[in-house]
């Protein structure tokens, strides 16, 4: 019945095996589960144009859904309840967003409407892992996960009186001893509790000594858990350039043994990202785990009370005032606003990366796509909306930058494999074959385009038809289905 993606044997060989084994436990179950051998299928994604990074398959096939998992993946029509025609439309698996600041049901839209099935906050995490994930639990459009932070454990720790970032201790101030050997037990708990891996976000806290980091990526290679690192500095000025920062996290890595991932790599390495990309494909090469990722734009976005804006700043990234641009207005800084805006505090955009350093993070094929979005209140960066439809249509489609294939693979393959090693549940998701999670992003390659702009971020991208969580449907028809929560807690356990 199930002619299974013709001339890839490999693939054929695996998913029948797999049947067979199904078949044979649903056969034995019948007796005490009464559950019969040939179980209808709930959903079938019919004919649409099949693209699977992990095997390969890019043909027309029909995928048949049963409580939430892919069980068929047929050349030949498949019979339902329900039907939905995707003649024409790519099939992907929902994308994997690695860096995802925005867990809030305002961003899951957001989200959702860019295909995006899985939204983690693997850079800030939280300190509290065990509320963060109870405040979501059967609450949320899409799966969500996140990181035990080295951030907010040094702002608790410290007493820190920012909200999202530190602002006043957490900032200047070295660690006792004592407050180490907390921070550390925070970190721990953390990981007891499911956390993914261990956030860093160095530059934010100019304070913790290299000693305090190495601790903590100890403390991730005892666990197993990579870190999710943005890096100690930015940009070329030497001492503190970009280059000596990755020099400090892929020494951390080497020396523990822990798995790095540096998170926006353009934005961190400015006119120095090829280096970067240079060294991290370097340390691969001798055997490291290290990776990267971007998103596709030329700005990056911050709090302007933050330690980013120390002293020197304007050298760092070599801009000046009117390359800020405040979130909450969409003016663009001078050094009076600047001054007045810094005390406030506020999200600010920077416009600081260059087109072809994006292109090139883009198009590379070992950097992934991650967002680093966050939306509040219809204010903020239009990375937290468009991030993969603007791969989609502008890198792939418009420029060619990169194939289909290769951007999906970084979208959805690739951050799953990265979490997989520490999250085995992250083996069933970025891939479409029997027995992986039903989330998938189903688009029109000719059409999807980003529609989020710096002066208006908050707009859906287009060209997503269908958008499926753990088997239901998000997006539906490119339609928001807002009364429904099929998204699950990815945890470590
Ligand atoms: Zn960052």
């Amino acid at each position: 019945m199930l002619s299974l993606s013709r001339g890839r044997p490999g693939f054929a060989t695996l998913g029948g095996l797999f049947i067979l084994i199904a078949t044979v436990v649903f056969v034995s179950a019948s007796a005490t589960r009464l559950v019969p051998a040939q179980e209808a299928l709930d959903l079938v994604i019919a004919g649409g144009r099949v693209m699977d990074p992990e095997s390969g398959l890019d043909a027309v096939r029909s995928i048949g859904i049963r409580r939430g998992k892919i069980v068929a993946i047929s050349s030949e029509p498949l019979t339902a309840r329900t039907i939905v025609d995707v003649r024409g439309l790519v099939v992907s698996p929902g994308f994997i967003d690695l860096h995802s600041h925005g867990q809030t049901d305002e961003n899951y839209r957001f989200k959702a409407m860019d295909g995006v099935t899985t939204a983690l906050e693997m850079e800030v995490g939280t300190a509290e892992v065990a509320a963060w994930y109870a405040q979501r639990e059967g609450k949320s459009l899409i799966n969500f996960g996140a990181t035990v932070g080295h951030i907010p454990a040094r702002m608790a720790v410290v007493g820190d009186k920012g909200d999202f970032l530190p602002r006043d201790e957490g900032i200047r101030r070295r660690l006792t001893d004592a407050e180490q050997r907390r921070l550390l037990g925070i970190v721990r708990r953390g990981l007891d509790e499911g956390a993914l891996g261990i956030g860093f976000g160095i530059a934010y806290v100019p304070a913790a000594t290299r000693k305090e980091i190495l601790d903590v990526f100890e403390v991730a290679a005892e666990r197993g858990v990579a870190c999710f690192v943005h890096l100690r500095s930015h940009g070329a000025v030497e001492p503190g350039s970009a280059i000596e920062s990755a020099q400090e996290a892929i020494a951390d890595a080497a020396a523990t043994g822990a798995s790095l991932h540096i998170v926006h790599v353009t934005s961190t390495g400015l006119s120095q990202t090829a280096t970067l990309l240079r060294m991290i494909e370097g340390a691969r090469k001798h055997g490291l785990d290290i990776t990267t990722e971007a998103y596709p734009y030329t700005a990056a976005m911050t709090g302007l009370e933050t330690a980013i804006f120390d002293e020197g700043w304007q050298e760092k990234m070599g801009i000046g005032y009117k390359e800020l641009q405040w979130v909450a207005t969409g003016e663009r800084l001078t050094a009076e606003s600047f001054a007045r805006y810094r005390k406030l505090g506020g999200m600010v955009v920077i416009h600081s990366i260059p087109e072809e350093i994006a292109r090139l993070a883009v198009a590379h094929p070992m950097v992934m796509i991650a967002s680093d979005g966050i939306i509040t209140d219809g204010k903020g960066h239009p990375r937290g909306a468009g991030t993969y439809a603007r791969v989609l249509g502008r890198y792939v489609r418009e420029q060619q930058a990169l194939t289909l294939m290769n951007a999906l693979r970084k979208m959805t393959l690739m951050p799953a494999e990265r979490l997989a090693k520490a999250t085995p549940a992250m083996s069933a998701k970025g891939r479409i074959k029997i027995g992986a999670d039903a989330d998938l992003a189903i688009f029109d390659a000719a059409r999807v385009i980003d529609r989020a702009t710096f002066e208006n971020p908050a707009q859906f991208s287009e060209g997503f038809a269908h958008v499926l969580v753990n088997g239901v449907f998000v997006v539906r028809d490119g339609k928001l289905i807002e009364n429904t929560k099929p998204g699950s807690a990815i945890r470590r356990k």
